[in-house]
C-alpha cells in the first residue's frame, strides 16, 4: 500500500502568528523530508484521478506545486485572489434563513422546538475567546456531574504548551496515548468512516463571517457536512448556526475558546466543553453526541472527561506521519501555505482515498474567507466529479448511524446507547495502535522534517469574529 506524502511546509518560513492567544502543541506532521518538500505531482497516476488542467502556480517565497483537478466550480474565485490576508473580493452571503422560534428540523424524529435565538445573552456566558472560569455554578455542577459518571480520569498531569518537544516525557508515553505525538488512538476515537470512498465532511472553528457562502454551495449541491463549532462563534453567530442545523447538517462541539486540550486541568477542559454544549443547546435545543479536539490535541485524560460529558471524539484520517488528512486549509490566511499545496495536499488525498479499505475524514475549516472560496470553488467540485463516485455525508451518517443519533435529545437509546461508565471504560485497556514518539516542532518555529512518528498537523486557527459583520479580530494560531 502506497500512500502519498502531504504537505510541502519544510521548506516553508516560520509560522505567522497574529495576536496569539496562547501556544497550542506542536504539530507539525504536514512537515516532509526536505527531499519531499516542494516536489511537483500530478494528477496522472492518481488513482481514481481522471486528467484535468494541470496548472502550475509559483506563490512567492513559497514552494511551487503543481495541481490538477477534474472540475471546478464556474464561479469559482480565481486561485490567484485567494491569498493571505484579508479577502475582500469574494461577497459574502448573509445568512438566508431566519426561522422562528419553536421550529424544528421535521428530518430528526421528536426534535425539540428551537429557542429564540435573539434572546441570547452574551451577558450569560464567559467573555469569548477565553477559556472559562472554573469557579462558576455552571462549572461547578458540571464538575460534580462528572464525578458522578462513574467514568475514571486517569490522573494525567497536564502538557506544557509547545506540543511534543516540549512534552519528550509524556510524548514517548504510550499509556498516556496521545494523538498529537505519534497519531495513537483508542477505540472511542472516530477517525475514518468504515465503507470505502465514504467521506464523513467536515468543517471547522465556525460558524463565521463566510460560512452562508459554503452552506449555499453545500444546498446547492445537496451535501450535508458535520460542523465542529467553535462556542464562541455561536455566541457571534446564533441564526447561522440555526441555518446549518435546519439544513441538515450535523452540529458538534468543539470547544470554547479553541484551546491545546490536553495542556489544561480538568477542570478547565470540563468549563471549555460545558460552556459549548451549553450554548449549542440554548440555541439549537439539541446537545450535540461528538466533539473534536482542537488541533487534534487529544490523551486518555481529554478523552475520558469528553465521555464522563456524554461526548464521542471524532479526530481525522491519518494514515503515517506524513499522510494525514489535513488539507493545511487554515494556513493560507496567515501567509504560511499556498493555496496551490492546499490543493496538492488534497489531490494527495484523494490518492490515498483510493489505497485504503474504508472511508476517511479530512480537516478543513470554515472560518476564513480562503479556506470557504477552496471548498466551493474547486475541493468540492473536485470531489463530486471523483470516479468511483464518493459517498459524501455527515460524519454520524457514515458511521450508519441517523441524524438523530447526532443528539443527546434526538438519540435513540435502544439502537444507540450512550456512555456510561460500565460501557466505555473498558474502551482504555485496549492497545494503542499508534506509538507515540517524540516529534514535533515548537509552536510558530520552523518545521521540522518528521521522519519518525511525526505529530500530526493540527494546527487550527482561532478566529475572534465579531459581532460586526466587517470587524474581524483575528486571534490566529498558526502553527507548522
Ligand atoms: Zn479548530
Amino acid at each position: 500500500m502506497k500512500f502519498a506524502v502531504l504537505g510541502a511546509a519544510a521548506a516553508l518560513p516560520a509560522a505567522v502568528a497574529y495576536n496569539l492567544p496562547r501556544q497550542g502543541p506542536a504539530s507539525s506532521a504536514s512537515s516532509v523530508p526536505a527531499a519531499a518538500s516542494g516536489s511537483s505531482s500530478t494528477a496522472a497516476g492518481v488513482p481514481g484521478y481522471p486528467a484535468g488542467v494541470s496548472v502550475a502556480s509559483s506563490f512567492s517565497a513559497l514552494p511551487s506545486v503543481s495541481w490538477s483537478l477534474p472540475s471546478t466550480n464556474p464561479t469559482a474565485l480565481p486561485l490567484s485572489d485567494i491569498v493571505p490576508g484579508t479577502i475582500t473580493t469574494q461577497p459574502q452571503i448573509g445568512a438566508t434563513t431566519t426561522f422562528p422560534a419553536g421550529t424544528a428540523p421535521t428530518d430528526i424524529p421528536n426534535a425539540p422546538p428551537m429557542p429564540n435565538w435573539a434572546l441570547l445573552s452574551p451577558a450569560n456566558y464567559p467573555p469569548l475567546d477565553k477559556p472559562p472560569p472554573t469557579d462558576s455554578p455552571e462549572v461547578q455542577q458540571w464538575i460534580q456531574d462528572v464525578q458522578n459518571s462513574g467514568i475514571q480520569i486517569p490522573n494525567l498531569e497536564p502538557t506544557q504548551p509547545g506540543g511534543c518537544p516540549a512534552n519528550p516525557q509524556f510524548a514517548t508515553d504510550q499509556s498516556r496515548c496521545w494523538w498529537t505525538c505519534g497519531g495513537c488512538v483508542r477505540d472511542t476515537d472516530i477517525t475514518t468512516c468504515p465503507d470505502k470512498f465514504t467521506w464523513g465532511l467536515t468543517y471547522d472553528d465556525g460558524p463565521a463571517l463566510y460560512t452562508p457562502n459554503l452552506l449555499e454551495y453545500l444546498d446547492q449541491n445537496n451535501l450535508k457536512s458535520t460542523m465542529f463549532v467553535v462556542g464562541s462563534r455561536v455566541i457571534s453567530y446564533p441564526a447561522l448556526l440555526q441555518e446549518e442545523y435546519m439544513a441538515g447538517h450535523q452540529i458538534c462541539v468543539h470547544t470554547w475558546s479553541h484551546p491545546s486540550l490536553t495542556t489544561l486541568t480538568n477542570e478547565e477542559i470540563i468549563a471549555e466543553f460545558g460552556w459549548s454544549k451549553k450554548v449549542i443547546k440554548d440555541v439549537l435545543g439539541v446537545t450535540p453526541l461528538y466533539w473534536r479536539p482542537p488541533y487534534g490535541d487529544i490523551d486518555d485524560r481529554v478523552r475520558a472527561i469528553g465521555q464522563a460529558m456524554g461526548m464521542e471524539p471524532v479526530i481525522w484520517t491519518r494514515l503515517s506521519p506524513l499522510a494525514t488528512f489535513d488539507t493545511n486549509d487554515y494556513n493560507i490566511a496567515g501567509g504560511t501555505v499556498s493555496v496551490t499545496q492546499v490543493l496538492q495536499n488534497w489531490q494527495d488525498i484523494m490518492g490515498n482515498v483510493s489505497s485504503i479499505n474504508t472511508g476517511f475524514i479530512v480537516l478543513e475549516h470554515d472560518l476564513f474567507a480562503q479556506t470557504v472560496d477552496l471548498a466551493t470553488g474547486y475541493i468540492l467540485p473536485a470531489a463530486l466529479a471523483f470516479q468511483p463516485k464518493l459517498d459524501i455525508k455527515p460524519v454520524v451518517e457514515c458511521l450508519n448511524k441517523p441524524m438523530q443519533d447526532a443528539y443527546l435529545e434526538t438519540n435513540d437509546n435502544s439502537t444507540n446507547p450512550l456512555p456510561t461508565g460500565s460501557n466505555i471504560s473498558p474502551t482504555f485497556t485496549s492497545g494503542a495502535p499508534g506509538s507515540a514518539q517524540a516529534s514535533g516542532n515548537t509552536t510558530g518555529g520552523a518545521s521540522t522534517p518528521q521522519k519518525t512518528g511525526g505529530a500530526s498537523s493540527a494546527a487550527s486557527p482561532l478566529l475572534a469574529v465579531g459581532t460586526a459583520a466587517a470587524a474581524l479580530l483575528v486571534a490566529c494560531s498558526v502553527l507548522l
